[in-house]
């Protein structure tokens, strides 16, 4: 066995082998059937400096630490580009970015990719309108997340305008199934949620949007905590005025709880064929059966080529 490192191996089949089965039974002149071409496509470059200039955004204002934080964009109907665990924001390169199937298999990517990768993913096959995810820990927002509370609303008009009511997710470990899943019954309402006892999440139509959302709700809830200081209490907007903002606010199509779901939402569902969200709660059953006869798929091969290997050497 000297030379053949099986881990290696198993690590090319099982790219391999989830770059097949995600492009099986699609038509070869869609621009999403070759992972490999659509990874290096002038429009995903653009996409994957994005995510890193927005990285050193995150960093910079202090909204993550340490490893803190991941950004994702999904770039096709079926493939998403997203930030590497264990990594800086500060430091992000795009040399470090996956590309991943919406059900969570690396296609393309040398560096383990994010394990909180399943809150977007959840968030992208909840909200067919959402394009972009981003999740990190600034302090004012995740000091109202830690204490189980939202700030007030209708105060400030850029808020309800462009985020609206922010919804509290109950917690869960991060990067589990279950921490996942915390946010699907708020997340076709609200473009921005707090995380209990963790930090925040938004989802947009681009990268930069979506952490200009985390930017106005951190600055909202530093605002609401430094008004609460002063000895008076806080003005709401005038109802009637609040509607005009909401007036406003649907003609920018934007998500908000207080509105129906919003028609652009199915427009875009229509344009690229994301699966339905109802694909979304099959049995759980069905999935660990699918895993589990991929990961057999995979070992199978892996002992099959390396069982070449040995009797070439
Ligand atoms: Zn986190």
């Amino acid at each position: 066995m000297s030379g053949v490192n099986h881990r290696l191996i198993e690590r090319v089949v099982r790219q391999a082998l989830a770059r097949c089965l995600a492009d099986s039974g699609r038509p070869v002149n869609e621009p999403s059937a070759f992972p490999g071409e659509l990874f290096v496509s002038p429009e995903v470059r653009g996409i994957k400096e994005e995510i890193v200039r927005v990285g050193k955004k995150l960093w910079a204002r202090e909204y993550v630490d340490g490893n803190g934080g991941n950004i994702s964009c999904r770039v096709s109907p079926h493939y998403v580009v997203c930030t590497p665990t264990l990594c800086s924001k500060a430091d992000i390169r795009e040399e470090d970015l996956s590309l991943v199937t919406l059900d969570n298999h690396r296609v393309i990517g040398e560096r383990e990719h994010t394990s909180e990768i399943r809150l977007h993913l959840e968030i992208y096959k909840a909200v067919p309108a959402a394009r972009a995810v981003v999740h990190c820990h600034p302090p004012h927002a995740t000091a109202y997340a830690i204490t189980g509370q939202v700030p007030p609303g209708e105060i400030v008009p850029e808020v309800e305008v462009f985020v609206g009511p922010v919804a509290l997710a109950p917690y869960e470990t991060p990067g589990t199934t279950a921490f996942a899943e915390t946010i699907l019954p708020y997340v076709r309402r609200h473009n921005t949620m707090l995380l209990a006892n963790h930090g925040i999440v938004c989802w947009a139509d681009t990268v930069t949007h979506a952490e200009w959302y985390v930017e106005v709700v951190e600055t909202y809830c530093r605002t609401i905590l430094l008004a609460s200081m002063l000895g008076k209490p806080l003005k709401k907007i005038p109802k009637k005025k609040v509607a005009e903002l909401l007036k406003i606010k649907q003609t920018l199509g934007l998500a908000d709880a207080r509105l129906p779901v919003q028609k652009e939402a199915a427009k875009f569902q229509a344009q690229t064929s994301v699966e339905a969200p109802e694909e979304m709660s099959a049995p759980q059953g069905s999935r660990a059966v699918d895993e589990e006869k991929f990961d057999a798929l995979v070992a199978g091969i892996t002992e099959q080529v390396i069982g070449f290997l040995n009797q070439r050497s």
